[in-house]
């Protein structure tokens, strides 16, 4: 028997640590051109098309990536990949990041279904929600993958992949679990990614998102988020490594001025403090603090969302809204409509 009948039709090279080759052969199946959108055929080392396009696995993952030509496109693969390398342990406390994150959402029926994590970072949620499905692609465009494929290659269900969210190696309807946290709205604009996502999602898959909110009203938060918004264009100019030096000691007046006084306040039930923003990081590491102040006023593109607008774009898509949470952030769970003809 072949090499590559006995892994039903996908050679070992091609994510070595995944157990369930008959899931990673449903995958195969899938792969397209990044460039051309035809389909990806293996050869003995590497994934190619009848253009002659190649993407090479190396280093713990495929490189499916086109070189961006945008200035800020560049900028952002190189904030996130700069975070992501440098911050790029796995802590305990993620797991509470998660849990708070995914409050009723579903991870139902997924055992045996293929899952994408687009934009995974340094995977560090990707690793829980590989535990709830088949296979998961951890997708990032940035060099995080690198970290990625470090943190997520021993779990033996995950295919770490560079490459673009807009511009994915997978033909459309691949996946039955999307989940993107924190990276739409980093993006020049969010409403094509959004669609790219909907478009790979099989009928009645499920889209778990995160977006940045817009304050409403006036209050310490919007203060606050106000006056980052002014850092940034001072920041978003800095040399990562002075910018994450300079983070330290924000990070520190944070905690000073609205952390510790929010612990206090929960702890003596002052409901002036309890109300402070920041409440999350009440029970994290002062590190996780720092990292997303880094996070915030580094990356180059930011938007922020109110609800009409995120309700037409899911209307527009033919998403039904299964959940919603407003947390400092925008939690959706979006389930995909199976066309009449279909059902
Ligand atoms: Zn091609």
């Amino acid at each position: 028997m072949s090499e590559q009948s006995k892994w039903n039709g996908v050679p070992d090279w091609l994510a070595p640590g995944v157990s369930n080759r008959s899931l990673l052969g449903d995958l195969s199946k899938s792969f397209r051109c990044p460039s051309c959108q035809l389909q990806l055929e293996f050869s003995s080392s590497y994934l190619s098309c009848p253009n002659s396009h190649r993407f090479e696995y190396r280093d713990g993952y495929l490189d499916a990536s086109i070189a961006p030509t945008d200035a800020r496109t560049v900028k952002t693969f190189e904030s996130f990949g700069y975070e992501w390398n440098t911050f790029d342990d796995m802590r305990e406390e993620d797991k509470e990041f998660w849990n708070s994150y995914t409050t009723g959402v579903p991870f139902t029926n997924l055992q045996s279904k293929i899952g994408l994590d687009a934009g995974c970072g340094k995977g560090r949620y990707s690793r829980f929600l590989s535990s709830h499905v088949g296979l998961l692609v951890a997708l990032d465009g940035s060099s995080s993958v690198v970290s990625a494929a470090r943190n997520l290659n021993s779990l033996g269900n995950v295919v770490v992949i560079k490459g673009d969210l807009r511009n994915v190696p997978f033909a459309d309807e691949t996946f039955n679990f999307i989940m993107s946290l924190g990276v739409l709205h980093h993006l020049d604009n969010p409403y094509e990614g959004f669609t790219k996502l909907v478009n790979l999602l099989r009928p009645d898959g499920m889209l778990f998102l995160y977006l940045y909110s817009a304050p409403e009203g006036r209050g310490i938060r919007q203060v606050g988020l106000a006056a980052a918004r002014e850092m940034r264009r001072v920041t978003t100019r800095l040399p990562f490594k002075f910018l994450r030096a300079l983070c330290l000691p924000l990070a520190a007046i944070l905690r000073v001025l609205l952390v510790i006084p929010g612990e206090i306040g929960d702890r003596r039930k002052i409901a002036k403090l309890s109300s402070l923003p920041l409440t999350t990081y009440r029970t994290k590491s002062f590190r996780s603090l720092w990292l997303d102040t880094f996070d915030r006023l580094s990356a180059p593109i930011e938007h922020r969302y109110r609800w009409p607008e995120l309700q037409s774009w899911f209307d527009q898509a033919g998403l039904n809204v299964e959940s919603v949470r407003e947390d400092a952030g925008w939690y959706f769970t979006l389930r995909k409509d199976v066309p009449l003809d279909k059902s």
